[in-house]
């Protein structure tokens, strides 16, 4: 099976290195360490744009609120390709 470069960028702010196994190795070392740190919490998160960031490498640390979204779609999306 072929893996091409998309497989190797963290689905959630693309990028490209440190990518392990978490999550179905999807993303990246930092995205990992900030949903560990931030989706146990009940904080209220706020983001100036309705809720429709794009996250990528420069953004994802402007919007926590829009990367958490971002990441918890992903656990989804890959869990639900998991079980079929
Ligand atoms: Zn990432
Ligand atoms: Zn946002």
């Amino acid at each position: 099976m072929n893996v091409n470069v998309k497989e190797r960028l963290c689905q959630v702010c693309g990028e490209s290195k440190q990518i392990g196994r978490n999550f179905c190795a999807f993303t990246c070392e930092s995205c990992k360490a900030f949903f560990r740190r931030t989706a146990l919490k009940t904080i209220q998160l706020h983001c100036a744009s309705n809720g429709k960031c794009e996250i990528n490498v420069q953004t994802r640390r402007l919007c926590p609120k829009c990367r958490l979204k971002k990441i918890s779609y992903e656990v989804k999306r890959i869990t639900k390709f998991a079980d079929n």
